[in-house]
């Protein structure tokens, strides 16, 4: 059974567009609402539909937001997931026809000519809102202060390593990725007088070399995140078998 998002929009036109709301916060406040409206006795799958994009995003992203009803309306989805066998929230084209939607707009121009009431603030939202805002404001400090950084290149989300790999794999490619990958360029800012690479003689030991080391030419496959990982850890066991003063 399908209840569909005419019963969200007839709630935002009805009782949360105010004059001054955005239409994102209005959209998504009536969505948590509609999630309120949903009981044990309802259906136990419900596809909410909106027409508004940036709402379901906004709902669905995983980054911090300093928006009460965004985060509230985040927090109310796992406890209806509980109840609900299925709960869907859809993407509808605007203004093309369906005949919901087109209700829920006429209601919403009809009640945005209304008194619009305030929505009180409870603990739990504002405690949210302070969380999700010092969280935000670490992670913009610390992108500040990743500028001309090697591991700068973490920060973009193409690059940044997938979070299921294996440990051993994510360390290597973390490594490579930094810099701080104990390979003889890293080492000679540590201990050793050079950063020539002591498997080969040629060139600088660094995380690129590696990959073109005439010591390593068996082992370098390709630059996936296994293949990465394998030649880093072959080439830090080589390593770790010489002599000390070698290494
Ligand atoms: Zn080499």
């Amino acid at each position: 059974m399908r209840v569909q998002v005419s019963i969200v929009a007839c709630f935002n036109c009805q009782h949360l567009l105010e004059q001054t709301l955005p239409i994102l916060i209005g959209e998504v406040a009536a969505i948590t609402l509609a999630l309120e409206k949903i009981t044990h006795a309802c259906a136990k799958k419900i596809v909410l539909l909106s027409d508004y994009r940036t709402a379901l995003l906004a709902i669905a992203s995983e980054r911090p937001s300093t928006n009460a009803r965004i985060l509230a309306c985040r927090k109310s989805i796992p406890c209806k997931r509980e109840i609900l066998k299925v709960l869907v929230m859809q993407w509808i084209a605007a203004h093309c026809g369906i005949p919901g939607n087109e209700e829920a707009d006429r209601l919403t121009r009809l009640g945005a000519r209304q008194p619009q009431p305030l929505l009180p603030m409870t603990m739990d939202m504002a405690k949210e809102m302070a969380r999700s805002a010092i969280t935000e404001r670490a992670e913009e400090k610390s992108r500040g202060e990743c500028g001309g950084k090697n591991w700068a290149a973490l920060l973009d989300p193409k690059r940044c390593l997938p979070l299921t790999l294996l440990r051993v794999v994510s360390m290597a490619c973390f490594r490579l990725a930094t810099g701080h990958d104990y390979l003889r360029h890293h080492l000679k800012r540590i201990v050793t007088e050079s950063s020539d690479c002591v498997l080969c003689g040629v060139g600088e030991m660094t995380g690129d070399h590696i990959f073109a080391c005439a010591a390593m030419a068996d082992l370098i496959t390709d630059r996936s995140y296994i293949g990465r990982a394998k030649l880093y850890w072959a080439v830090r066991n080589k390593m770790a078998e010489m002599p000390l003063l070698a290494y």
